[in-house]
């Protein structure tokens, strides 16, 4: 176990700019999002003097390694929203970039959510764990899960909708990361998950000392502490946890609960595109000045159409046949078919939901009516 000094990680940071985009996270009233990282600068603006020289203030200063995640899930650094498939152009690309993404901050609900894109996109199911192997590989995905760094993070406090220990997820990274930061006064625990990631500490030698007992013992007090910041959330909520799942869909499958939740849906879509586990996507041409190109953009179970076919008929024409599947796909497919529940408990969709549909309320009452 190693340490890394505030100062030393930002340093750090910089000097990854040179092989990757650096993605932080930082916050903006009480949300987070990931940035593109910029070094602390000497800019001259209006404003302060020091040594007759007028400093811009450091641009590290909105940069949240701890908290909690960013509103953006980390699919989008893996399986773009929206991204050219089959001979195009890379200016299509929102985000393209030669250099693989250096993405940091990274928390442990959110590396749960690999383990349904690694099933669905790189046919990499996990048999120690009782996962299955999936029967497709993207090439896209896989490059940018072979080359982009994972630097993670703990959880350092929790939001009202969190709910990972539910899932069996616990809010610090155990798996899945090159490297894991945990927050302590003045720096960093660190720790290496991946050869990739023993690597970049030697590479960085410089930067690094041994963790001390004593920062280890307080990593040990802060993770502690955020375990029962969710633990209250999920009493406080009446969450049930995943042991209670198991045929849950099956048994409420003629169910009023899904007449009753769908009823102030507005088939927006957002709990489907902000979810880190759900991967559905739509395949489209679009014709250039000079020739056509195949474009795959994120797509959504709720929407009417989705699963529309040819000729009109619709196996799901009504929203509550359309809300059941959404939870069917995560918690009765998904354990069928590759041995994991789709949620990680990361609670975006209770947040993006403008008809205020909680999963949460919602896994509560098919529990109950098991
Ligand atoms: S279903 Fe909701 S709580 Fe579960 S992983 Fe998706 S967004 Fe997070
Ligand atoms: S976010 Fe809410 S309103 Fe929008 S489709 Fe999902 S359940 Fe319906």
């Amino acid at each position: 176990m190693r340490y890394i000094s505030e100062d030393n990680f930002f340093a750090l940071l910089g000097a990854l700019r040179s092989d990757y985009e650096v993605y932080v996270p930082v916050k903006k009233g009480d949300k987070r999002f990931y940035k593109r990282f910029i070094p602390p600068t000497v800019q001259p603006i209006e404003g302060k003097k020091k040594d007759g020289e007028v400093l811009k203030p450091a641009q590290t200063d909105d940069i949240v390694i701890g908290e909690v995640r960013p509103v953006e899930p980390l699919k989008a650094f893996f399986y773009s929203a929206r991204e050219v498939v089959a001979e195009g152009f890379k200016d299509y690309i929102p985000h393209s970039t030669d250099k693989p993404f250096a993405i940091v901050g990274v928390k442990a609900c959110d590396l749960k959510g690999f383990k349904v894109q690694d099933y669905v996109f790189s046919g990499k199911g996990r048999s120690d764990s009782g996962e299955k192997d999936g029967d497709y590989r993207d090439p896209l995905y896989i490059k940018n899960r072979e080359q982009n760094l994972i630097i993670a993070s703990d959880c350092t406090c929790a939001i009202n909708t969190c709910f990972c220990l539910a899932l069996g997820i616990k809010p610090h990274p155990q798996e899945d990361f090159d490297i894991n930061l945990s927050q302590i006064k003045g720096g960093f625990v660190v720790e290496s998950g991946s050869p990739k990631g023993e690597r970049l500490i030697k590479k960085h030698s410089s930067l690094f000392e041994e963790a001390r007992q004593g920062y280890i013992a307080e990593r040990e007090r802060l993770r502690t502490g955020v375990i029962k910041e969710v633990e209250g959330n999920i009493k406080e909520n009446h969450v049930p946890h995943q042991d209670l799942y198991k045929g849950i869909i099956a048994k409420n499958i003629e169910s009023t609960i899904w007449p009753d939740k769908a009823k102030t849906c507005v088939e927006c879509g957002a709990c489907n595109v902000i979810c880190p586990t759900c991967h559905c996507f739509l395949l489209y041409d679009q014709k250039d000045e000079k020739r056509m190109e195949r474009l795959r953009i994120w797509d959504s179970c709720m929407i009417k159409d989705f699963a529309r076919v040819a000729g009109g008929a619709n196996p799901r024409p009504k929203l509550w046949m359309r809300l059941r599947n959404r939870f069917e796909k995560k918690f009765d497919f998904f354990p069928k078919a590759a041995g994991i529940y789709a949620c990680t408990g990361c609670g975006r969709c209770i947040s993006a939901c403008p008809a205020k549909i909680d999963i949460r309320d919602v896994l509560k009452e098919l529990v109950g009516n098991v």
